[in-house]
């Protein structure tokens, strides 16, 4: 069976920004396990795993804007130094949670460090980075109306009820 919408797709991964360096990767033996067409992943791999099948395996390069989008200027806000707990040093390449006005978790990046304040970044960290992906495809099976309607996978991988 090839990857289509409605399946269930397991993938090992592993994610570079184009000088090989691994910065994210699923664990031996521990797929990740999505439901395609679902935009559970990022658009880019999505697109390119479709139509493959079970031992296939894919090199996919994903553009900003089919990854985490573009990078925001005004993602970037400058704060005051004691915003920041005392006890707290904030480095440039941090990354802290705020809690928004609705008590969301905010996560932010830091990028500059000065006397009185500090430059954060609000974008995800991938924003307007270029997504090397390596991908094998594991399993492919179609996703029973159960997960369809709850939108996730069952089962090894994925969420027991
Ligand atoms: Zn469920």
């Amino acid at each position: 069976m090839k990857v289509g919408k409605g399946s269930v797709v397991d993938i090992d991964y592993s994610l570079h920004l184009g000088d090989g360096k691994v910065i994210d990767q699923s664990g031996p033996g521990e797929p990740l396990s999505y439901i395609h067409g679902e935009g559970h992943i990022v658009p880019g791999l999505e697109q390119a795993l479709e139509g493959l099948a079970a031992g296939d395996a894919k090199k996919v390069v994903v553009a900003p804007e089919d990854g985490y989008g573009p990078h925001d200027p005004r993602g970037l806000q400058e704060v005051p130094r004691d915003a920041f707990p005392a006890d707290m040093k904030p480095e440039v390449g941090m990354q802290f949670t705020a809690r928004g006005p609705q008590g969301e978790a905010v996560p932010f990046t830091v990028t500059d460090v000065k006397l009185e304040s500090v430059v954060v970044d609000l974008n995800h960290p991938l924003a307007g980075k270029t997504l090397h992906f390596d991908v094998t495809v594991r399993e492919v099976r179609a996703a029973t109306g159960e997960e369809l309607e709850h939108g996730h996978v069952h089962g090894e991988g994925g969420h027991h009820h």
